[in-house]
């Protein structure tokens, strides 16, 4: 517990207008996006440096304290759910583009900075930094979970895009890993052991990331399907035929229907894909939309919308940005379990199939980052009817244990967190118990991020 001497003593150390036990804030911090039940911290802390953020860890540390790094909580398996209590610690005042390098395709922020608002700024430079994952997410959550996206497709996820890191471990060092290299073959890659660590190893406070080009033209189109298989088959080739798409998404019939509800929108309620293209020219860009016309009319396409311009892309794809908000909107009262399986793409178009047979009766949502090999099944219910809700997370155990079947994975990308921690000896096998080990060698008390990657 933290006690009346703790928060004066971390009062001390980030200001006394920076710690916060107030009602509200904790209940902010108690919950994500997911269904995962709430818990509150018991303190919320906002730091404005790393020395701050190493003194207050250090401080935990001491006093055996748990303590949970924060973005904004947009996450979707309870990862920065404060399961033991504890402090809770908010980025939000570590928000400073620190310095854009524009000649190295380089940028070094504070963890507290927003990616969207990262990207404005770098707008003005002609770059930005790919990996997006929709939501109004930190680059220090972004980290934290590997984020990725819509574009990873062609951009790569966070990871890719991590070149330096500074990190507070929990006893308070300071760890300064990478370089501003493209490429380093230099010793054990610490970096990428935090990125996706959900703040169980450290806590990350800097950040050199690395930048893409923005592209010079645009082109989208969506494409409606008879049945799913045409769609996903057509992700397959597609993906093999040398075009690079710098984004392929799937939904499902179930999927336009919510968005037609919930936007008053009149589209095809059928498997749709979501393509987009960049390239120099108008020229180029109509080439490869011819292309890509006929491998989905040889797949027995239904409906072909398409422009090319960046208004054009904004057009087709301003829904699929929706889509969350939209089915959770149209089911007051109920609660949402995400899946988040990818698998290799020659097993896209099957698995696909097996999750439409396996949710068939229930209230689900099937959709993704389809060339990832990436799939989201939102199924809306009420975890506190346990009978129908075991229904549910037998579903997602059988959807999950297909997915390793075919040498896949239990996240994509939105992490272990809380609900897909059972399934980790199952994908990790013995590698499993060096992760443990890993977290016992940099966290011994167990204080950073308690109750996620491990049950
Ligand atoms: C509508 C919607 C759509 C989404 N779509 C996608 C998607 O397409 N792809 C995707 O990948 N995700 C998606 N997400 C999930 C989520 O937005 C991402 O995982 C995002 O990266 C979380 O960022 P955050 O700032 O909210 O982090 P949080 O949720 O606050 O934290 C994420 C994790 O990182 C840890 N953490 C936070 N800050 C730090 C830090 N400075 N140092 C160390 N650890 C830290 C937390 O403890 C937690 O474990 C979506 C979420 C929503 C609500």
């Amino acid at each position: 517990m933290v006690t009346n001497d703790d928060l004066l003593n971390l009062k001390a150390i980030v200001g006394e207008k920076f710690v916060s036990t107030g009602e509200s804030v904790l209940n902010l911090h108690s919950h994500d996006e997911s269904y995962h039940p709430p818990v509150l911290p018991d303190v919320v802390l906002w730091p404005h440096s790393t020395d701050e953020v190493s003194r207050v860890a250090r401080y935990a540390f001491e006093r055996k304290i748990p303590v949970t790094g924060w973005g904004v909580g947009t996450s979707l398996e309870g990862n920065p759910i404060p399961v033991n209590h504890g402090i809770v610690v908010d980025f939000q005042e570590m928000q400073k583009i620190l310095s854009i390098r524009p000649e190295d395709f380089q940028v070094d922020v504070e963890a507290g900075v927003v990616y969207k608002e990262l990207n404005k700024t770098l707008s003005r430079n002609g770059l930005f930094f790919p990996p997006d994952p929709g939501a109004a997410a930190t680059i220090g959550g972004m980290i934290g979970n590997n984020a990725s996206g819509i574009r990873t497709v062609k951009y790569g996820a966070t990871k890719d895009y991590v070149m330096r890191l500074i990190v507070v471990l929990p006893g308070g060092q300071v760890l300064r890993i990478g370089n501003r290299a493209r490429k380093s073959s230099s010793g054990y890659d610490l970096l990428h052991l935090f990125v996706g660590a959900e703040g169980t190893l450290g806590l990350i406070t800097e950040a050199t990331l690395k930048l893409a080009g923005l592209p010079a033209n645009f082109m989208a189109l969506r494409v409606t399907f008879p049945e799913v298989r045409k769609a996903t088959d057509t992700v397959f080739q597609v993906m093999n035929s040398g075009l690079s798409p710098a984004a392929m998404e799937f939904m499902d019939s179930n999927v336009i229907g919510v968005l037609n509800r919930d936007r008053n929108l009149a589209m095809e309620e059928s498997p749709t894909l979501l393509m987009e293209f960049n390239g120099f020219s108008d020229e180029g860009l109509k080439a490869e939309m011819t292309f890509i016309e006929e491998i989905c009319r040889e797949n027995g396409c239904t409906f072909i919308d398409k422009g090319i311009g960046k208004e054009e892309r904004d057009r087709l794809w301003e829904m699929r940005y929706l889509t969350f908000e939209s089915i959770k909107r149209q089911h007051p009262g109920l609660l949402p379990l995400i899946m988040d399986i990818a698998v290799p793409l020659s097993h896209y178009s099957n698995m696909a199939a097996f999750i439409k047979q396996e949710v068939g009766d229930l209230l689900a949502y099937v959709f993704g980052h389809a060339g990832d090999g990436n799939i989201h099944v939102i199924v809306m219910d009420l975890p506190s009817d346990r009978s129908r809700w075991s229904r549910v997370e037998e579903a997602n155990r059988r959807i999950v244990e297909k997915a390793l079947a075919f040498e896949g994975t239990c996240t994509g990308e939105h992490g272990v967190g809380i609900g897909k921690r059972c399934f980790l000896p199952d994908e990790h096998r013995e590698s499993l118990e060096l992760m443990k080990q890993i977290k016992n060698l940099i966290d011994p008390e167990g204080i950073f991020n308690p109750g996620k990657l491990f049950i």
